[in-house]
């Protein structure tokens, strides 16, 4: 990126197929120029805030699963805010929620009763397994918290200290949760008193994993790895083990439905409890399930959430079982905004949309079709390397080789300006950025998808030319 005053973002490039027809008007632009941003961005921000595309963009209305640039450009939205939008940009049922609230009362804590976080705690139990006893929840205002607190309350419940994370794994970006989080360029060096006590197991992505066999062995194996991290590098006896169903950060890898049960019983044989990291997964993305954990039939002792739950609120949530939660009790624990009224009224309004709009079989139905059509890619794209995930939780991983599996990072980038030139937002993952991350607001429709494949496809060609 150049300090000078940036260039005019790129024109639309012409695409074989019209993104399909919306009727939301986007309110006229007023406020400062794109150039003008960027550059007290750059001056008054600190860098470690980044953006994606060689030439940042500015976004600044959002409707459902589209979203707005400054001269009112649409751009379908395959991203979601990082996951985060599950019902839509602006849903108007949500927005209503958190408007009547602001306008009724904005602020206060936990040390008062309200009703909506009663509502909501109670809504929320409904939706995890039946017999479960998963009703207890805490909420507070992002992932990491929510890891942070499930970390905790697995260290006072045990009474061990070491946890257990996956490579490839991310959960988050407070000190224990960037200890956790596997890549060194996704964590800090912090000093060990503030990482120690965490271990990072093998993998069960069949498509890197060094073991090799069927996806079901190189699970296995992959699980069979706690078992040597417990023996070799624990006291014997850990506090927790934490695993995203299917890694988001990490390029939407997953094993296969067998990793998380063994990986669960070689946790609680050395006393873990487990805990399912579902910032990404969870609220009906994968389709099948409306939690990640139950494609695998587990049933872990926490279930962490943020992103989704909010549609864009600042809101997460840790639910475990009381027994486990009452050990908190030991603690003065307090979170000034976890609980705060408008958050609520977000989340409850977001578990009524996804039921209401059907989200759930959405995302099974349009991420088939579209996990469908992007495989279909892989024949007449060689730099596909693979394509896979669940629902609308979908990963494109692009290569040099498909032999080798070199990882084709700038043709990746390339491959997010060129979408973005067709009015398709992507996101990008993996250790090396060669994932494409699929994973829009869950609204998105068949034409949606049958838009975001044809434009993957020009978008590919023109990757290799480049
Ligand atoms: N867990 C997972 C699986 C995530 O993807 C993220 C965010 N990308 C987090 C935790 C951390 O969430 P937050 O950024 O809200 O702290």
């Amino acid at each position: 990126m150049s300090t000078s005053a940036p260039p005019r973002h790129t024109a639309a490039a012409p695409s074989r197929t019209a993104m399909p027809a919306c009727d939301h008007v986007p309110r006229p632009y007023t406020g400062p120029s794109r150039a003008d941003v960027l550059a007290m961005r750059k001056q008054f921000t600190n860098p470690a805030v980044f953006t994606i595309y060689s030439e940042p963009l500015m976004i600044v209305e959002g409707y459902m699963q589209y979203l707005y640039d400054e001269t009112g450009r649409r751009y379908l939205d395959l991203f979601a805010g990082i996951v985060t939008v599950s019902c839509g940009h602006s849903h108007p049922k949500i927005v209503a929620a958190m408007d009547e609230q602001l306008h009724t009362l904005q602020h206060t804590t936990t040390i008062y009763l309200h009703p909506t976080m009663a509502l909501f705690a109670k809504k929320l139990a409904s939706k995890m397994p039946k017999g479960s006893g998963l009703d207890v929840t805490y909420f507070v205002n992002s992932g990491s918290e929510a890891n942070d607190l499930a970390i905790t309350m697995a260290r006072l419940y045990t009474g061990n200290f070491d946890v257990i994370g996956v490579r490839n794994g991310y959960h988050g970006g407070s000190p224990t949760a960037m200890g956790l989080t596997s890549h060194k360029t996704w964590k800090l060096n912090l000093p060990s008193s503030q990482i120690g006590g965490v271990h990072h197991a093998m993998n069960p992505d069949p498509y890197r994993s060094p073991f090799s066999g069927t996806r079901e062995e190189v699970s296995s194996r992959a699980a069979e790895d706690i078992r040597d991290l417990v023996r070799y590098s624990t006291p014997g006896k850990i506090a927790a083990f934490i695993a995203e169903p299917i890694q988001g950060v990490g390029g939407a890898t997953h094993g296969a439905p067998n990793y998380l049960p063994e990986a669960y019983a070689a946790a609680r044989e050395a006393g873990g409890l487990c805990i399912a990291d579902e910032v990404q997964t969870g609220f009906g993305r994968t389709g099948e399930h409306y939690w990640g954990f139950e494609n695998s039939g587990v049933t872990p002792d926490f279930v962490t959430m943020a992103k989704g739950i909010g549609n864009g609120a600042p809101l997460a949530a840790v639910t475990t079982r009381m027994e486990i939660a009452k050990t908190l009790t030991q603690r003065l624990h307090f979170n000034t905004y976890g609980g705060n009224p408008i958050s609520m009224a977000a989340g409850l309004a977001v578990l009524n949309a996804i039921d209401e709009d059907g989200l759930q079989q959405n995302s099974k139905v349009v991420g088939k079709r579209l996990k469908d059509g992007l495989g279909k890619l892989m024949r007449s794209h060689p730099l596909v390397g693979d394509v896979r995930g669940m629902g609308l939780m979908l990963g494109v991983e692009l290569v040099r080789d498909r032999a080798t599996k070199a990882p084709a990072s700038s043709e990746t980038a390339a491959v997010l300006d060129a979408a973005r030139e067709r009015g398709v937002l992507l996101g990008k993952g993996g250790l090396d950025g060669n994932v494409l991350r699929i994973k829009p607001p869950m609204c998105i429709t068949a034409a949606d998808a049958d838009f975001a494949v044809d434009v993957l496809d020009e978008s590919l060609t023109a990757a290799a030319r480049s």
